[in-house]
């Protein structure tokens, strides 16, 4: 390990810089682009909604006293406008959706009114707007909707859709490939021989990186051996953008990912952070592409992940949320560690003007259930003692 371990600032910060863009590409709004990147601003196309329209099944009318009789004289069905326009002392039967017939300016409910044959009594009085949907008052033909860089959630499908787009344009999706070194590891649900534990982060790597919008072939596991180290990762190499290993980035005499990286000429560009958990991190580049050695205690694996893999994946697609600077109070004295930046899972409670982080159970590196139910990671500068309950700290949240 480089006797100088970095701060987490500054190994994001070579992350990011290291971090090219990846091409774009034209995908449709109906093959649920979820989690892809905008690359191009969406702008409304025309307006939304395109035309007035009713709110309530009921009756096109013009606004006044309730007790009027109208004589009905025609039907808007949604999908289905009438032609007629609608006048004095007249009633068109609307549904909701229909288009408001010219000449009419409010719809009056079904329920507010009685039938007669051929006529209707207004039961309300009914004033002008009331119940229609006015053109473009969702979005305005011209204004930006969605901006280049978001990221696509069911809400940002529907109002793409909305501002008229059938295609949007997005990154091309990183290919991350996730590899776990390590000969005590089995498959999940397989029996156990003494020594030999479950391979917990090769799912959890991959869910993580399919999470940030990557494309993740079913990770590898490696033997603890350098020429199968070496073979592995030049397989992951050669298909990826990304190449996320995890465990076996230590000085142990069984710890090969190094040594193997360095024979395939990946260049370091970081070895050491001062965090715990994560101080053994590795990144290293090859051309454009960006390698990451990740500890292998399945929490150090997540932390340094959402810290610094993330990261990449976000650049590469062209988004980059500055990380939101939050903070809250901390709920209980937490010993600091001498030199590292320790970054703590915590449950975020109270309101924004007095949030309270309360550590969410023990915080070793291989206690995975501490991170069941964690809102935010809290960062602990280092120092002596205790950092006191009632400290503010830096939160990063754990929510995308
Ligand atoms: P290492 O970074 O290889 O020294 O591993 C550190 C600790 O994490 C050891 O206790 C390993 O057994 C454990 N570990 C490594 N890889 C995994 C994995 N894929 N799943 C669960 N635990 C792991
Ligand atoms: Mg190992």
């Amino acid at each position: 390990m480089t006797a100088e371990l970095i701060t987490i600032a500054e190994a994001r910060h070579r992350v990011i810089e290291a971090t090219p863009r990846l091409p774009t590409e034209a995908v449709a709004l109906t093959g649920v682009p979820l989690g892809r990147v905008l690359t191009e601003d969406v702008v409304a196309a025309g307006d939304t909604p395109p035309f007035p329209s009713s709110a309530m099944d009921g009756y096109a009318v013009q606004a006044g006293a309730a007790g009027r009789e109208l004589v009905l004289v025609g039907e808007s069905r949604a999908g289905e406008p009438t032609s007629q326009s609608l006048k004095d002392g007249q009633a068109i039967r609307i549904s909701t959706g229909g288009a408001v017939p010219s000449g009419a300016d409010a719809v009056i409910r079904q329920e507010d009114v009685e039938r007669r044959d051929g006529r209707i009594v207004t039961g309300t009085e009914i004033a002008a707007g009331e119940n229609v949907r006015l053109t473009g008052e969702d979005m305005r033909a011209g204004t930006l909707v969605l901006a280049a860089g978001a990221r696509l959630g069911p809400a940002e499908i529907a109002a793409a859709v909305g501002a008229g787009a059938g295609l949007v344009t997005v990154s091309c999706q990183p290919r991350c490939s996730v590899l776990c070194t390590g000969d005590e590891l089995r498959e999940p649900g397989s029996t156990l021989a003494p020594g030999q534990i479950h391979n917990s982060n090769g799912p959890m790597l991959e869910a993580l990186a399919r999470e940030a919008g990557a494309q993740v072939p079913v990770p590898d596991r490696l033997p603890d051996d350098r020429a199968a180290t070496i073979a592995g990762l030049e397989r992951a190499l050669a298909g990826s953008d990304v190449v996320v290993v995890a465990g076996g980035v230590s000085v142990g005499p069984h710890d090969h990912v190094k040594p193997a990286l360095q024979a395939l000429g990946v260049s370091e560009r970081f070895w050491g952070v001062a965090l715990q958990p994560g101080k053994p991190t590795w990144f290293g580049t090859l051309g454009d592409k960006l390698v990451f050695g990740l500890p292998g205690n399945p929490v150090s694996a997540f932390v340094t992940f959402w810290l610094f893999v993330s990261a990449a994946l976000d650049g590469l697609q062209g988004t980059a949320p500055p990380r939101q600077v939050s903070y809250a109070r901390l709920g209980a004295s937490v010993r600091r560690n001498s030199r590292r930046e320790q970054a703590i899972r915590v449950r975020l409670a109270g309101d924004d003007e007095r949030r309270v982080a309360i550590p969410n159970g023990p915080q070793g590196s291989h206690i995975v259930s501490s991170l069941l139910g964690a809102d935010a990671l809290a960062l602990i500068p280092p120092g002596d003692g205790e950092l006191a309950a009632g400290e503010l700290v830096e939160l990063v949240s754990l929510r995308r």
